[in-house]
This record gives C-alpha cells, sequence and structure tokens, in this order.
C-alpha cells in the first residue's frame, strides 16, 4: 500500500497520516519532519535546509528526492509507507514514479485533503509541534494534557517558526503556485481522491478509512 497525502499546510493531513501509519502498521514519511531532524541535529542538510523551510520557500527538489530514496529502500518500508508532504512539485512526483517503477510499484491513491485558505490561518497559528516525535496540538482544539508538554514523549512542544502568520501566507501560495498542479498530476492518473478535510479530526479519519477500504 503506497499512499500519498496531499493538501495545503495545516489541512490535517499530518495528523491523519500518523493515525493512519498507526492502524495499518506502515510508515508515515514526512519529509517536514525529516527536514526538521536534520536541523535539530545540526547536519550540514539542516542548515542549507533551514534558510528555505524559515521563509516558507520549498527545499530543492533533489534535496527531499534524496531524503525519500534512501527512505523508502529502508525495510520497514516493504509492506508499503504513506507520503505526507512528499511530493510537493511535479518534478518530485516524476522523481517518485520513476523510483516505484524501478521497483515494479506504484503510488495506488493519493488524497486530497481539501480546505480553505481561511481556515488554515487560524488552524496553523494556533499549532504546537513537538519537534522530537512530530506529535502536534492546537491551543484550542488539540491541547496537550500537560501546557506546552508532549503527551507522547514528554518533550517540550513549539510553534514552529514557520506556523507564523507571514510564513503561512507565502506557504500557502507556494502551495497553490507549486503543489497544486500535482492534483491533475494524480486526477490524470485516476488515482486523486478528494477529502473533505474541515470536519473533527474523528469524522476526517472515518471518511478517510471508508475512502480507502473501498478503493
Ligand atoms: P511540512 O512539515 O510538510 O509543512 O514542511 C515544512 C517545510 O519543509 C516546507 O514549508 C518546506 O520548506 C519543507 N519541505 C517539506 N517537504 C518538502 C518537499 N517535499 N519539497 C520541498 N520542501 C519541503
Amino acid at each position: 500500500m503506497i499512499l500519498v497525502f496531499l493538501g495545503p499546510p495545516g489541512s490535517g493531513k499530518g495528523t491523519q497520516a500518523k493515525r493512519f501509519s498507526a492502524d495499518k502498521r506502515i510508515p508515515q514519511l514526512s519529509t517536514g519532519d525529516m527536514l526538521r531532524k536534520a536541523i535539530a541535529s545540526g547536519t550540514e542538510l539542516g542548515k542549507s535546509a533551514q534558510e528555505f523551510m524559515s521563509k516558507g520557500s520549498l527545499v530543492p527538489d533533489e534535496v527531499v528526492i534524496g531524503l525519500i530514496r534512501e527512505r523508502i529502500a529502508e525495510s520497514d518500508c516493504q509492506s508499503g509507507f504513506i507520503l505526507d508532504g512528499f511530493p510537493r512539485t511535479i518534478p518530485q512526483a516524476q522523481a517518485l514514479d520513476a523510483l516505484l517503477r524501478g521497483e515494479g510499484l506504484q503510488v495506488q491513491a493519493a488524497v486530497l485533503f481539501e480546505i480553505a485558505d481561511r481556515v488554515l490561518v487560524s488552524r496553523l497559528t494556533g499549532r504546537r509541534t513537538c519537534l522530537k516525535c512530530g506529535a502536534m496540538y492546537h491551543v484550542e482544539t488539540m491541547r496537550p494534557r500537560k501546557p506546552d508538554v508532549c503527551d507522547q514523549c514528554s518533550s517540550q512542544l513549539v510553534q514552529r517558526e514557520d506556523d507564523r502568520e507571514d510564513v503561512i501566507l507565502k506557504r500557502l501560495a507556494v502551495y497553490h503556485d507549486q503543489t497544486s498542479p500535482l492534483e491533475n498530476y494524480y486526477r490524470e492518473k485516476g488515482i486523486l481522491e478528494p477529502l473533505d478535510a474541515t470536519q473533527t479530526p474523528d469524522t476526517v479519519y472515518t471518511s478517510l478509512r471508508r475512502l480507502l477500504s473501498s478503493g
């Protein structure tokens, strides 16, 4: 089972990917989480990625394609994986297809998390993230048990540098400009599965399960 979760920042694809990954016991591969880990450990890759990320721009294609190429070769990806935040450009999608084709594989479905921009700004400004395990919370709608402490791993929660309003607006513009063409890319392949992402996380999850079990 190879799935792509596609949608603007804040559409809930990360939250849903984590839950689906735990249920199906297949890994969730988030290029954003991988890049944040590289930044936290101070690697060269992290340093160069940070410049793009803090501005809300995309990290160059060859960097994220390299990360994904290495990651999907690992043994836990044998029975499938969920791509969360990758691909984000047409060249990334083409590189993914080529990588998979080499193994006789292909993307099974691209789930499109559909939601209006105005809802996303308030979701993202209230978001708090655990930089250690990637868990996400919201100051009003998904509070941690202890303020600013991750329920899963007890690390400190932070507001991501790119979850500030000016950067959010830039990330949305980048999505519409560079990532939304992927909707047509997957539609033309007949594997685009639109999902209403405005509902509560539980409702969206129920729809996601239904959609993927019937698809
Ligand atoms: P995310 O956690 O998916 O919202 O990603 C945070 C940031 O990491 C993005 O705004 C980009 O700067 C960078 N990033 C994550 N995934 C990709 C990707 N597939 N291509 C390029 N940049 C990415």
